[in-house]
């Protein structure tokens, strides 16, 4: 039999055989294969390692890479046998998905975004966020670690970054069997505080104390749509992190925003953020309190809104804990639903992947109804296009929103 070699590390390439019946999701290029799909794996693969996917007749699927660690034990990279998955494939794909953000990076007004986002730029595991002249990785996958040098060398010829901070510090990467990071991989550390710009707002990013890997470039678009309907308005900003939704929304003419985040880092960068963007603090107020609780001390008081915006965490981790999610949702947008002046709008998120938009719809009607209100939705929000979806892999689609008239 002809010998493949892995044109990484030029050993071998390893087979693994696929469960009979199994074919269709590979076929229609969903890059996931899961571990009770696979009939057999030819040898010992190590973790991180790039294989050949057969089907049980023994054609040729797919390469990918392997892991016995994750319930996803391939992730498919290239459905082409003749193309050759080496250090120029990756390059490549780095460089594509580059050039894909240079359209919102073009007019000057916005120089954060992701510029990789996992399986749906064709690099399962990797993710990097540039913030002004400095990027932060996570890598959640052994095989994108085993390829960090070429991908870290590419990054540095094509943006040539004043420095690269490795934030893989997600959970994700425990199923992976990879330990937590969260340090410099450039010779220069990140400062403190970056300075970025998002739609000509400015925000004060701490790279390695933030959440996530600094900031949540996914809301960017959202915050503007928001903005736009905020003028002369009393606004509540719940979930508001360092201040993404409030400084939009002051900055287009709010009467007053209230911002509350349990995080205390996260509401003393906001208060930095009113001062850099010159903002009036007067028409500001922050709170450092839980939502849930917060929302019933405005309920006691009989204190109203005229815009509320929801931005929660993931409550739905897995479609497992979807029904205690949901509850969850409705509880909290029942609550806040409470608290509008009539007419009010309530701009509500989840960025729960298992959550669709029909079930976020269902769950409001339930909670409008709970509370006695009628709810029209007005506009429904997204992701924005550095967090594409790839068409065949729908699990890339995480971020929805509701612009609510509540009455
Ligand atoms: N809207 C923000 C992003 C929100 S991320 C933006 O535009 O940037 C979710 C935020 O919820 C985080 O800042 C986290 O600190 C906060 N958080 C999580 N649980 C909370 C709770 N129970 N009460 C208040 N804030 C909470």
């Amino acid at each position: 039999m002809k010998k493949v070699y892995n044109f990484l590390t030029f050993a071998p390439m390893f087979e693994v055989i696929l469960k009979k019946g199994k074919e269709k999701a590979v076929l229609q290029r969903h890059p996931w294969v899961f571990s009770g799909a696979i009939e057999k794996v030819k040898g010992k693969p190590a973790n991180g390692d790039i294989v050949r996917l057969l089907n049980a007749k023994g054609d040729f699927m797919a390469y990918g890479f392997y892991n016995d660690q994750s319930r996803v034990a391939l992730r498919l990279l290239e459905w082409d046998e003749h193309v050759i998955v080496d250090d120029n494939w990756f390059r490549n794909k780095v460089a594509v998905a580059v050039a894909g953000r240079a359209d919102i990076l073009a007019d000057g007004t916005t120089n954060t975004c992701r510029l990789i986002f996992s399986e749906s730029d064709y690099l399962p595991g990797l993710i990097v966020d540039k913030y002004a002249d400095h990027l932060a990785v996570q890598v959640l996958t052994s095989g994108i670690e085993n390829l960090m040098p070429v991908i870290i060398d590419e990054l540095q010829r094509l943006l040539n970054p004043e420095s690269i901070f490795d934030k893989s510090d997600a959970s994700s990467r425990e199923h992976e069997g990879l330990e937590t990071v969260n340090t410099a991989l450039t010779l220069t550390s990140p400062p403190e505080n970056v300075e970025v710009r998002e739609n000509n707002v400015i925000y004060n990013i701490n790279i390695a104390e933030g959440q996530k890997s600094g900031f949540y470039c996914d809301q960017r678009d959202n915050r503007k749509i928001l903005a736009s309907y905020t003028k002369d308005k009393k606004v509540l900003d719940c979930f508001s992190y360092t201040g993404g939704f409030t400084l939009n929304s002051l900055q287009h003419g709010a009467a007053s925003v209230t911002s509350v985040d349990s995080s205390a880092l996260a509401i003393e960068t906001l208060k930095e953020n009113i001062k850099l963007n010159k903002l009036d603090a007067a028409k500001h107020i922050a709170i450092q309190s839980d939502v849930n609780k917060q929302l019933r001390v405005f309920r006691d008081q009989d204190e109203k809104f005229d815009i509320i915006v929801l931005d929660p965490p993931k409550y739905a981790p897995s479609r497992s804990s979807l029904d205690r999610a949901s509850r969850a949702y409705k509880d909290l947008n029942r609550l806040a639903m409470l608290l509008l002046n009539s007419g009010g709008l309530l701009a509500t998120y989840s960025c729960s992947g298992a959550m669709n938009m029909e079930t976020f719809k269902q769950v409001l009607a339930w909670a409008a109804l709970d509370a006695g209100k009628q709810v029209q939705f007005i506009y429904q929000f997204c992701q924005p296009g550095d967090h594409p979806v790839r068409a065949s892999f729908p699990e890339g689609e995480y971020l929805k929103g509701l612009l609510c008239r509540v009455s």
